[in-house]
């Protein structure tokens, strides 16, 4: 059975559960990406849906979007905590809210087509312009 990792926002309101089992991680540099997290980018795993669990604070969420497809924020202090992908079936977990350290690591850049023209990529990782096939 896989590790658990934890994971949290800001304030701690919202505390999360997820095995540490994520199928694909990501660096993302689409606009959305960006204004959600107000970053250069997003470093995002993805994972199953049912193996990430709220350990506490399920009533403090702040979802954005429907229900299959969202941003889940806390609802005090705005974390982007993960988004609801691919017909509600994963999460896309903003990496930099977890606690413990996961297995994986990012393994591309995606959406580089449209990056923030004042970030400079300077690793060596394969890049994308918009989501691999
Ligand atoms: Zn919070
Ligand atoms: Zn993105």
């Amino acid at each position: 059975m896989a590790k658990t990792l934890a994971g949290k926002c800001y304030c701690g309101a919202v505390h999360y559960e997820v095995a540490d089992a994520f199928r694909y991680a990501m660096n993302c540099h689409c606009s959305n990406c960006r204004r959600t997290t107000g970053s250069a980018f997003k470093p995002f795993a993805g994972i199953e849906r049912d193996k990430l669990a709220i350990t506490q604070g399920a009533d403090s969420l702040m979802i954005y979007g429907e229900e299959t497809k969202n941003n889940t924020h806390c609802a005090r202090c705005g974390s982007l905590l993960y988004s609801v992908v691919r017909d509600g079936a994963y999460v896309h977990v903003a990496m930099g809210t977890l606690v413990d350290a996961p297995s994986i690591r990012p393994s591309r850049h995606i959406f580089v087509g449209s990056k923030a023209p004042w970030f400079t990529i300077t690793d060596d990782l394969p890049q994308h312009d918009a989501f691999p096939s």
